[in-house]
């Protein structure tokens, strides 16, 4: 078992490099640097970002979740235990691996189903939410409520992978290079297996995967497809997949998501549009689009300004 102490220092980061777009394959680094703190850490105009991107221990409060997966926070998250019987950790100095108890429990089940149901000895998990949810400084919208999970579309070896593999090994790119289908050398059915069973997970609500993935579902899913509804194209999503469970019973503060229009399999008219060649290759628009300004705090849930100003809960080795 890996340590958490070992792991310490790794929490100092808060991101590294804040400009850029982390993603699961970005590297990790063995040395993070901690971000120089806020000069005045209670300042409701402070991007939400700034705030919950630089906490490194969750908010010492009951498991609680807060607004929306794009705009929300969760008080006493729980860290996914670097090391499982059939999982492991990716990117840990990102600090991403906290979640909402009901995500932790989701994902242990997960990992046994799919080490019993396909060849693959478990699952290597990437992104889920900071220690206290909240923006990101880089790299995904949600992620906010400790109730999404990215898992890479690459079986876990047999083995425990270093601190330093773990920081820079690659995943898998399962979309071909002209993006409009999978890589026949890299989808295999153990790939859709892990898919499937994370999709008839019933506190599963959505899954998002690449389009060129999902076509490739619609046409290798035999029998049952009833769970091809939840599994949703989006951009990027070609070496991970995005789990989103469902609000957990008992969580008022939680916002439900607006349900899955329609309840078919998904494999019509709307998978065909994202092959149109505007979408598949956006062309460049003449005029940059101005960024986005940032949810600040005084834009988050009032709950999510207490969970940030919240004292740490001090997690002991796990
Ligand atoms: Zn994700």
């Amino acid at each position: 078992m890996m340590r958490y102490r070992l792991f310490a220092l790794m929490l100092l980061a808060a991101g590294q490099g804040a400009a850029s777009d982390a993603r699961a394959q970005d590297l990790g680094t063995l040395n993070p640097k901690a971000l120089p703190p806020l000069a005045n850490p209670g300042d409701a105009r402070l991007p939400a970002k700034q705030v919950f991107g630089r906490a490194r221990a969750p908010a010492a409060m009951p498991a609680h979740v807060y607004g929306f997966y794009s705009k929300g926070c969760i008080a006493g998250a729980r860290p996914l235990p670097l090391d499982g019987p059939d999982w492991q950790v990716m990117r840990p100095s990102r600090n991403r691996f906290w979640g909402h108890p009901v995500l932790l429990a989701f994902l242990e089940r997960l990992a046994a189903h799919v080490k019993q149901t396909t060849h693959w000895p478990g699952l290597l998990i990437g992104d889920m939410a900071q220690p206290r949810g909240g923006p990101m400084l880089n790299g995904h919208a949600s992620h906010q409520l400790g109730l999404d999970a990215d898992v890479w579309l690459r079986p876990m070896p047999n083995r425990r992978l270093t601190r330093e593999e773990r920081e820079t090994q690659p995943s898998q790119m399962i979309v071909r290079d002209d993006r409009l289908d999978v890589d026949p050398r890299v989808w295999t059915p153990d790939v859709m297996g892990a898919i499937e069973a994370a999709a008839k997970d019933r506190q599963v609500e959505r899954i998002f995967v690449n389009a060129a993935i999902k076509k490739a579902i619609c046409r290798d899913a035999r029998g049952d497809r009833s769970w091809l509804t939840k599994v949703r194209p989006m951009w990027g999503h070609d070496y991970h997949f995005h789990i989103r469970l469902a609000c957990p019973p008992g969580e008022t503060a939680c916002e439900v998501q607006a349900p899955i229009p329609g309840s078919g399999d998904g494999c019509d008219a709307s998978l065909t549009h994202w092959f149109a060649n505007g979408i598949i290759h956006p062309r460049p628009s003449p005029t940059p689009p101005r960024p986005k300004p940032p949810i600040t705090m005084a834009q988050m849930p009032a709950q999510c300004r207490a969970v940030a100003a919240a004292p740490g809960q001090q997690i002991g080795e796990r």
